[in-house]
């Protein structure tokens, strides 16, 4: 089976040639039964998010491991990382190994389940850890994602704990008194509207702390979403000290300001701009797309956060908080960073792929496309041109910031070791 005419992460043109799910041979003109002609799109390594969440088991309103996955798949993405705060909660063996039995069961792209870090969501007590670890879910990533593991000595304790099987803390940071009854980016803009106000510090008060306790334990830390320029600033000198630190930023806060909050084109105080962290201030998305170019931040993660219409649309303080985002994490970035001049297609290749898999462990993921990889390709047209039209997701959710908007690029096809989840853009 060949794939016809891609330009490899942007290069000269040439066919790959897949077996038995890996890469066979690449090179121009390979002789063969052709499956698709990639009319000279962009080959880049199978996305690799994360950062997802797929809401099963417990709101199978908003979003399945199925539907979920098959939005990954249209998105570019061969793996998801699937966030602990379901119902019930991923902070046993039991759940972790329920998650991944669906993933094997009904998924588009693979499902690796992060194990919640403290029992419940809590804060309290740790969770097992070591049984999810060993279970055949086989968690690496640890999340109490949607809510910060604010006890400093549980922190402590979890990133200990995990260091016995080369496991990582992601930390949700979000200090909780700060932000109690927070609404949005405390700033100018929350002042003229009279929402409580969610200060930059209550982020980076958290990083700072979480940095200083993983270099004191020699653990390896995660820092999900960062979302201000202090953020940035902690986490590059956390790096100059040499400290296992990584760093993830979303597509929405590349993109997005706070001040859409009062005038946008879907009116003010529309909760669709509602997420967690908040939008923050153009200084702000400057600073991170800055530091995404430079490396300080490592991935580009989609915090893709279903929701059904009721829990959103409704007024701003009632809102729940969150975006999707596996459809158009692409086609936000190559906005934010390649039109910009800030990335290659390698660049992108390196975050959205190669990297998030070695953060997360996963051996058969985020390779480069190279004879005797196993064949996990998006490819990608960065000439199109999309008006974002929520009704056409395979998510179950539609709250997306984007509806409207004319993004670059469409992912034309998605290859899950050789096998085809989407073509000409649809779901196989
Ligand atoms: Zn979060």
């Amino acid at each position: 089976m060949i794939i016809r005419n891609v330009r490899i992460l942007g290069g000269e043109p040439a066919d790959i040639r897949i077996e038995n799910g890996a890469i066979a041979e690449i090179g121009p003109g390979l002789p063969g039964e052709s499956v698709v002609d990639g009319a000279g799109a962009i080959a880049l390594p199978g996305l690799v998010d994360l950062h997802t969440h797929l809401r099963e088991p417990g709101r199978e309103d908003a979003e399945t491991v199925q539907t979920g996955t098959q939005s990954a798949a249209r998105g570019g993405y061969t793996a998801v990382h699937a966030m602990a705060n379901t119902s019930p909660v991923a902070d046993t063996a039991g759940v972790v190994e329920q998650v991944w039995r669906l993933g094997r069961e009904f998924a588009h792209c693979d499902v690796h389940p992060v194990g919640a870090v403290t029992v419940g969501l809590e804060g309290k007590q740790l969770a097992e850890l070591g049984a999810m670890a060993d279970s055949a879910a086989r968690v690496r990533v640890f999340s109490d994602d949607g809510k910060c593991v604010d006890d400093a000595v549980l922190m402590r304790r979890a990133l200990e704990y995990v260091k016995a099987f080369d496991g990582v803390v992601a930390q949700h940071a979000q200090e909780p008194r700060l932000t109690a009854g927070a609404q949005m980016n405390e700033g100018v803009v929350s002042g003229r509207l009279g929402l409580t106000g969610w200060p930059a510090v209550a982020e980076e008060a958290i990083i700072a702390r979480d940095c200083l306790l993983a270099a004191h334990v020699g653990s390896r830390l995660h820092v999900c979403h960062v979302s201000t320029a202090g953020s940035v600033e902690i986490i590059r000198w956390a790096k100059s000290k040499g400290w296992n630190v990584t760093a993830e930023v979303t597509p929405h806060h590349l993109l997005l300001t706070d001040d859409l909050v009062e005038e946008s084109p879907v009116g003010a105080y529309n909760p669709i701009y509602k997420v967690n962290p908040p939008l923050r201030t153009r200084a702000d998305v400057e600073a991170l797309r800055a530091a995404l170019a430079d490396g300080t931040i490592d991935i580009v993660a989609t915090d893709h956060a279903p929701h059904p219409v009721e829990d959103k649309e409704t007024e701003w303080s009632a809102a729940a908080m969150g975006m999707v985002g596996l459809e158009t994490a692409l086609s936000v970035v190559q906005e934010a960073m390649v039109e910009t001049g800030l990335l290659d297609w390698a660049g992108v290749a390196q975050r959205m792929s190669v990297v998030p898999a070695r953060i997360g462990r996963l051996g058969g993921q985020g390779q480069p496309l190279d004879v005797g990889a196993p064949a996990n390709i998006t490819l990608y047209d960065p000439s199109a041109r999309t008006k974002v039209d929520p009704s056409a997701f395979a998510s179950k959710s539609r709250n997306t910031p984007y509806e409207g908007m004319t993004l670059p690029g469409r992912v034309v096809a998605t290859f899950l070791r050789g096998r085809p989840t989407v073509l000409e853009g649809k779901l196989v």
